[in-house]
């Protein structure tokens, strides 16, 4: 989740602003990568979509895995032993697919539950640092709206392709142990299929 900070400038000129303009809400990322090592990251349909469209899922997919949490399956990046994100880079402190790195990161440390928007982490650094231009906390906003639909969607879809997916491999591994129990079974299909054919 760490960015350069492109907004110092623009800050001073906006403490001159209405204070009913001001938002409540500042923050500007201090680059400290704690959230890429303290969060899970939870994967959307929109994330694996952009990723399939702009061939960044070459790049991740080996760093996903289905973790069940609290009872409901959840797809996510896998952390490494240190607990950095997979797709951290220690040399320059940041994400590696950062331009189409998950929504959940784009939004963070700012949250929306259906209601509200709230702060994910009152320990992130970046928070109260500075003043946000309307368009930067709409930009977040948005990201963190995105978040809680995708999220939804997931949380809807992923149970039903996994149970139908599992249900395949039963399937499969059913009729696999039957020709395996019979050996003649596949030859007695050949045969058929042969008389079929004749
Ligand atoms: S995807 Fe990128 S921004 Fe998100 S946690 Fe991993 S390294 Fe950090
Ligand atoms: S914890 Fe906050 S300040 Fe640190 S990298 Fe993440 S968003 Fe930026």
């Amino acid at each position: 989740m760490p960015r350069k900070n492109k907004n110092k400038s623009k800050s001073t000129s906006k403490k001159s602003k209405k204070s009913d303009e001001k938002p409540k809400f500042k923050f500007v990322c201090q680059k400290c990568g704690k959230c890429c090592e303290t969060e899970t990251i939870f994967i959307s349909i929109s994330d694996l979509e952009r990723w399939v469209n702009d061939q960044t899922i070459y790049r991740v997919m080996h760093r996903l895995e289905l973790q069940e949490i609290e009872g409901n399956y959840k797809l996510v990046l896998i952390h490494d032993d240190d607990g950095k994100c997979n797709l951290y880079n220690r040399d320059n402190k940041m994400c590696m697919i950062y331009d189409t790195r998950p929504v959940m990161c784009r939004s963070y440390p700012l949250g929306f539950n259906g209601q509200e928007y709230f702060v994910k982490n009152n320990k992130c650094k970046g928070l109260n640092k500075e003043d946000m231009t309307k368009q930067q906390l709409d930009t977040i906003r948005n990201h963190a709206f995105e978040e809680h639909i995708a999220h939804r969607q997931m949380d809807r879809v992923l149970p039903l392709l996994y149970s139908l997916i599992f249900n395949k491999l039963i399937k499969d591994s059913q009729a696999f142990m039957n020709k395996l129990a019979d050996p003649d079974e596949e030859t007695k299909d050949t045969v058929t299929s042969d008389e079929k054919t004749k």
